[in-house]
């Protein structure tokens, strides 16, 4: 029979070491095979950390198709379904097929500069601001339709699983993991007589395209925050996003978790 690989990802706290010790012989006595790293082959990855072990996790291997679950050992944890001291029930659970599948759909950008085009993937956001904390001045169009021409900190992109984290925090909306949309978010729009866009955020259907386009005049805008990392980018011109058909997959073990993970994390 092939070996039932388990992957184990972890960070480097005192605590997520000791958890991934306990991990790895609670699946050795259930006859997994548990792998430090992450092995193509594995059936499962179980990220132990905070919510940016997860992030770093997803991003470091290509966000890949094998489902995965996290055990919390940092502060807030919205990804991160599992308790430590819940290691054994979790495991049971698991093999006796006692869980739902959950899709966490990943927003995608084409940046376009000067002389190159790239692509960035995120699980949460993407924020589009200038560096040394100047002033945006950026056209937003809705497919080829203008919307607005905004000034503010940024623009903020939220995927339905990232709209609790920076876009919460920025006023948007919680919107459930289920909607195939994304979030276009204001961050301290300027309302004046000299500059005029939108106050608050809209939801955009996931198929359709926001195109970023910088005011030529100014250009300042070339910082790209992906899922909180920073990439610096020299004659932006446009960034394009949309809900990519790239997703990465979560088991969920409790029934309503995700209403009771809301109220629990932010109540
Ligand atoms: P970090 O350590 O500064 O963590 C930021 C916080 O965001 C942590 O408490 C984390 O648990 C929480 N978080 C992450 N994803 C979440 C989600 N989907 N729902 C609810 N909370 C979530 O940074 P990090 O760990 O590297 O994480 C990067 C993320 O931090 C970014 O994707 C961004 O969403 C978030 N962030 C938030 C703010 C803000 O709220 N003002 C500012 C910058 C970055």
């Amino acid at each position: 029979m092939a070996d039932r690989i388990i992957n184990i990802l972890t960070n480097a706290s005192y605590e997520s070491k000791k958890t991934a010790e306990r991990l790895s012989s609670s699946l050795l006595e259930r006859g997994f095979k548990p792998f430090y790293g992450f092995d193509g082959d594995a059936e499962l990855s179980i990220c132990i950390g905070g919510d940016g072990s997860f992030l770093k996790t997803a991003h470091n291997n290509n966000f890949p198709r094998i489902p995965f679950v996290g055990i919390n050992t940092g502060h807030l944890g919205f990804y991160q379904e599992i308790i430590p001291g819940k290691i054994d029930e979790f495991l049971d659970s698991y093999m006796e097929g006692k869980y739902s599948r959950s899709q966490i759909k990943l927003v995608k950008a084409d940046i376009y500069t000067k002389n190159k085009v790239f692509k960035q993937y995120a699980v949460n956001e993407m924020v589009l601001k200038a560096s040394h904390s100047k002033l945006v001045h950026i056209n937003v169009f809705i497919d080829s339709n203008h919307l607005e021409k905004f000034s503010g900190d940024g623009l903020l992109i939220s995927t339905p699983s990232g709209s609790t984290a920076y876009n919460f925090s920025s006023g948007g909306a919680i919107v459930h993991p289920s909607l195939h949309v994304l979030q276009l978010n204001p961050i301290s729009p300027v309302n004046s007589s000299a500059y005029r866009s939108l106050g608050s955020s809209i939801i955009v259907p996931g198929g359709h395209t926001i195109s970023l386009v910088l005011e030529k005049r100014y250009a300042s805008a070339n910082l790209l925050l992906v899922d909180g990392a920073e990439n610096f980018y020299t004659n932006l011109h446009r960034v394009n996003l949309r809900l990519s058909n790239k997703y990465i997959t979560k088991l969920v073990f409790s029934e309503n978790s995700y209403w009771n993970n809301l109220k629990d994390k932010f109540l």
